[in-house]
């Protein structure tokens, strides 16, 4: 069976979350009560990502794109990776609820086709910035995701692949769920040894290259892993 990833890119390809770090060097009034919201579920991530990013003005652009882009860190063994998909034939999706100002040129150093890149845009014409959303959630899901991890995934048919999903948090969640396996770190992590859901957990891609040397061959194997399911 042939197998793809989806991989996140905040808090997983790159060490931290690079909108709420651009959200705190720029600190504009409420941005923190929306991402509360968020995180309660009060409103949705797109609404809520939407709204914080209408609070930046887009006079500033330079400098938030120049900030967003130099204050991420890639998390060690990113690139070989990469490499590694490639020579085992994996196919490698980037899905990610980031910005495409950001998204993009934080990958442009790695060989990753732009088109297996997956991420929201960002209309800078107006006077504060606007989202825009071009991976909707379909017909399945009523998250209001923006980004919409498990639409994509759904557009991989599981009779033909093997679904492997790569992340660290709530926005990951559905989407391991959903997924054949899933390498975990951090809150994702923690809700897949709750839930008992198929999972390794990782720290870097060194370590995500090891589980997926042993896990290849073992096929589909759901009981892979359900230690600490209490
Ligand atoms: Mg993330
Ligand atoms: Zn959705």
């Amino acid at each position: 069976m042939k197998q793809v990833i989806f991989c996140d890119f905040d808090g997983t390809i790159t060490n931290q979350d690079n909108i709420v770090n651009l959200f705190k060097h720029f600190d504009p009034p409420g941005w923190e009560a929306l991402k509360d919201d968020i995180l309660a579920r009060r409103i949705s991530i797109r609404q809520g990502v939407g709204q914080m990013f209408s609070l930046l003005s887009t006079a500033k652009k330079e400098e938030i794109v120049r900030y967003a882009v130099d204050q991420a860190e890639i998390r060690p063994g990113f690139e070989d990776f990469i490499r590694f998909c490639r020579a085992n034939d994996i196919r490698l999706l980037i899905t990610s609820g980031g910005i495409d100002f950001f998204v993009y040129p934080i990958l442009t150093r790695f060989a990753i086709p732009a088109e297996d890149i997956f991420c929201n845009g960002s209309d800078f014409s107006g006077e504060t910035i606007r989202i825009v959303w071009p991976h909707p959630c379909d017909e399945h899901c009523d998250g209001d995701c923006g980004m919409c991890k498990t639409s994509v995934i759904r557009s991989y048919d599981e009779k033909e692949y093997e679904r492997i999903v790569i992340g660290d948090s709530i926005t990951d969640l559905a989407a391991a769920k959903l997924a054949d396996f899933t390498i975990a770190r951090d809150f994702l992590l923690e809700q897949c040894r709750k839930q008992g859901l198929n999972h390794q957990p990782f720290d870097t891609f060194y370590d995500v290259i090891e589980i997926l040397s042993h896990h290849r061959g073992h096929g589909r194997c759901k009981q892979f892993d359900t230690t600490g399911t209490s």
